[in-house]
């Protein structure tokens, strides 16, 4: 039986999962969905495959992902295509998608060996007559469940590193982007042809669920705040360890001293690219009073500019169909609250296109401040300084990342934001620094992809100490003297008894 199909929502025939364009509702492609048997067949055969990985090394994997990243860059265009056509992202959005994802691969290839491998540690007065050694080594196989709104940028960022430090990867894409999680471990094992090391399974959130219970050593999940905490209830079962990269409202303070026009920019840039989709995208800005009137002008003017639309508009259609019914319900709740839309507003929303809405003047309490909206709206609220726009940007419960503009007190405001991961004077640029982690407080996660806690995130610590000589004050031993007690006794005092 042939299921009725709305544009972009992901249906099932005949065993298959298939995908199409929110846009146009054209075909992307079809996939085999996983039973939860074929779940635990692909983490049994990944196992295997992870332990010829984890024998390559570092060299060894590190040469391989490198030809991995140069596949990436080579066929860039033909990625953000069908980036393009299967979640609706214009091109542009996705060539920038994929720069960050192709920069993420490079630094966790040439980085791995240094951050994990085995390295000497100094010992201390105490036990002075044992060496330490410590290294990282791999959980095994990593499960990694993605979302849609970046269907490279988001995988990459938690295989990549779990690939770097020697463990095999199965991935869960989203439904509604199967075909472009194919696509990358297809392209994976174009470059590692030997074993599955990197492997897909395909379906809805069922077959997600059954990742969390196959087996695997380790879960890193994007997507939801809910669907987060399903993921580590499943994982508790086996006390399986997870990483939850979840929603965000990120806030932008804009201060007294900030440069209005950058501000403007990157404010509309971070909350209006992939139409708004992102977790880290602007959702709130708090200004001060001074700057306030300046500053909506100056998004407004921008914002007002940009195209709708498919293909080369600036902004395409919401991937996800059922979200537009989010979209206009915090819109409607924003402007029955006594907000006002200063750009956009209840008629912007024109399935499955969402036209550029800022709403000014909206209570703190109301959803579209409280709640993800993820389309290309954001409220900007009057602030009497900077203390009380941090005070409301950390008043949710989520904590992912933030934006400041501003020029004495900027970094200042960005260490007091209750949040993962700050911009100051840009917004989202966290995402793409390979050298810093990224991640969440809060309802939007634990755990830390991307630079050298992303690394360390997908391995277990090993410490190993060695005797190197014979213990003057012995003491984990029963052939210890009173003597030797007491001397302990006065050396311990003698260290740290001052
Ligand atoms: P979602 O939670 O609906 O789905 C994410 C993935 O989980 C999908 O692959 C889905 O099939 C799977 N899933 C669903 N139910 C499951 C279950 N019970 N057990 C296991 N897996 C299950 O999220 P989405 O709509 O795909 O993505 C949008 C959300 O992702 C937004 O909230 C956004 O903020 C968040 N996100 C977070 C980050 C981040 O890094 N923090 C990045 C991108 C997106």
């Amino acid at each position: 039986m042939t299921a009725v199909r709305v544009p972009g929502t992901p249906v099932i025939e005949d065993g298959r999962l298939v995908s199409t364009s929110p846009a146009t509702g054209a075909e992307a492609g079809r996939l085999p969905v996983a039973t939860a048997e074929d779940v635990e067949r692909t983490v049994d055969r990944a196992r295997a495959a992870g332990q010829w990985w984890a024998g390559l090394g570092f060299g060894g994997r590190r040469e391989r992902l490198l030809r991995w990243r140069s596949l990436l860059a080579r066929r860039i265009e033909e990625i953000a295509e069908l980036v393009h056509v299967e979640g609706g992202k214009p091109v542009a959005d996705a060539v920038v998608e994929l720069v960050t994802a192709v920069e993420h691969v490079d630094w966790a290839a040439r980085n791995a060996g240094r951050v994990l491998g085995p390295r000497r540690v100094r010992s201390r007065l105490v036990l002075a007559e044992f060496s330490a050694h410590l290294e990282y080594q791999p959980y095994g196989v990593v499960g990694v469940i993605g979302p849609w709104n970046y269907p490279v940028f988001t995988p990459i960022g938690s295989a990549a590193y779990a690939l770097a430090a020697g463990n095999a990867v199965v991935l869960k894409p989203s439904e509604y982007t199967p075909v472009v999680g194919q696509w990358l471990v297809d392209t994976f094992a174009e470059v590692v042809p030997e074993q599955p090391v990197f492997t897909a399974v395909h379906g809805l959130g069922d077959v997600g669920a059954a990742l969390c219970r196959s087996g695997v050593d380790k879960v890193a999940f994007t997507g939801s705040s809910a669907t987060a905490r399903k993921v580590m209830a499943a994982c508790a079962e086996s006390l399986t360890p997870v990483l939850l990269e979840a929603g965000g409202k990120d806030a932008m303070i804009v201060d007294a001293d900030a440069d209005l026009d950058a501000a403007a920019e990157a404010c509309v840039w971070g909350a209006l690219t992939n139409a708004g989709q992102t977790c880290i995208g602007i959702e709130r800005v708090y200004a001060v009073e001074p700057v306030f009137d300046a500053f909506v002008g100056k998004v407004v003017e921008r914002a007002g500019r940009l195209t709708v639309g498919p293909d080369d508009a600036d902004i395409g259609p919401i991937t996800m169909p059922s979200q537009v019914d989010v979209i206009r319900r915090h819109i409607d709740d924003a402007l029955a609250r006594g907000g006002r839309a200063v750009l956009g507003g209840a008629d912007a929303v024109q399935p499955p296109y969402v036209r550029p809405t800022v709403l000014v003047d909206v209570p703190e309490d109301s959803a579209a401040v409280r709640e993800e909206t993820f389309g290309p709206t954001l409220t900007i609220n009057r602030v009497r300084d900077a203390d009380e726009a941090v005070a409301r940007a950390n008043a949710l419960s989520y904590g992912l990342g933030g934006s400041v503009f501003g020029r004495r007190h900027a970094v200042a405001i960005a260490r007091r934001l209750r949040s993962g991961m700050a911009s100051v004077n840009s917004a989202l640029t966290f995402a793409g620094m390979s050298t810093l982690p990224f991640g969440g407080v809060g309802d939007s996660g634990f755990g830390r992809i991307h630079g050298e806690d992303g690394l360390r995130e997908f391995s277990r610590a090993k410490a190993i100490t060695r005797r190197r000589a014979r213990s003057l004050l012995p003491s984990t031993t029963f052939e210890r003297t009173p003597a030797d007690v007491a001397r302990l006794v006065k050396a311990i005092k003698v260290m740290y008894g001052r």
